[in-house]
């Protein structure tokens, strides 16, 4: 039963953080509403729900473009996510807390993937959720929380420096400043020792599909390709073995 309240919910949250990352990477308002994915007309409140409001707010009403189809299959990832999460943890506040994690992650995995930007108001409500949720757990969870965010930002901005010196021109570095405050967000909200497998799954995933996309010719060696949606991925599979 919780598995598919879950999973409604999912699919419903999965259609909003589409349209407020959406409007993030258009520059808008995060929450300024659906907007036509060519010419930026709004699609109307409708399109804030799953199927493109059921349906009735699929095409652009200025210019008649049908929208990106990604857009439903991204809220079917979302809702099997919820699910899988309700069934690992059941009714709790470890459940919740996921939940709410997941949001600020999916919204910058998105963002960031689009326009290779990481925006610090998402990353500052994700900081809050995760201090927040562990002040509930009490002060030694929170005071964990606090130092992995702390130990985040020391080695990832370690990272930071390195490929910035390696690289010289930092406009061309495989790491930026964003993925520093995210993995600060990350272990913020998973904290210590999850922060450590949850970052390193993150790398390990950029740098398997990296190798992937350069072996298929998909991308080439000077071209940067984002860090942080992996990243937000690493963190979202640690929110469901945990
Ligand atoms: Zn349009």
């Amino acid at each position: 039963m919780l598995v598919v309240v879950l999973a409604i919910v999912g699919w419903f949250a999965g259609a909003a953080v589409w349209v407020v990352a959406h409007a993030q990477a258009a520059k808008r308002h995060p929450f300024g509403g659906p907007a036509c994915d060519a010419c930026g007309a709004p699609l109307g409140r409708l399109a804030w729900l799953p199927l493109f409001g059921f349906g009735m707010a699929r095409r652009c009403p200025a210019c008649g473009l049908s929208q990106s189809a990604l857009r439903p299959l991204f809220e079917v990832a979302v809702a099997a996510f919820f699910a899988l999460l309700a069934a690992r943890q059941g009714w709790s506040l470890d459940l919740l807390a996921a939940v709410l994690f997941s949001l600020p992650l999916l919204v910058i995995l998105l963002v960031d993937w689009w326009t290779k930007l990481i925006y610090t108001n998402v990353i500052g409500a994700g900081l809050l959720l995760g201090f927040g949720f562990s002040l509930i757990d009490g002060y030694r969870a929170l005071i964990n929380s606090l130092l992995s965010a702390t130990g985040a930002v020391l080695v990832f901005g370690l990272l930071f420096v390195l490929a910035a010196v390696v690289y010289r021109n930092v406009r061309v570095v495989p790491f930026g400043l964003g993925d520093v405050y995210l993995a600060a967000m990350i272990g913020a909200m998973v904290r210590y020792p999850a922060v450590v497998s949850a970052l390193f799954l993150g790398i390990f995933l950029a740098g398997f599909i990296l190798i992937l996309l350069l072996a298929t010719k998909r991308v080439s060696r000077r071209s940067a390709v984002p860090y942080g949606p992996f990243l937000c991925a690493g963190a979202l599979i640690t929110l469901l073995t945990n």
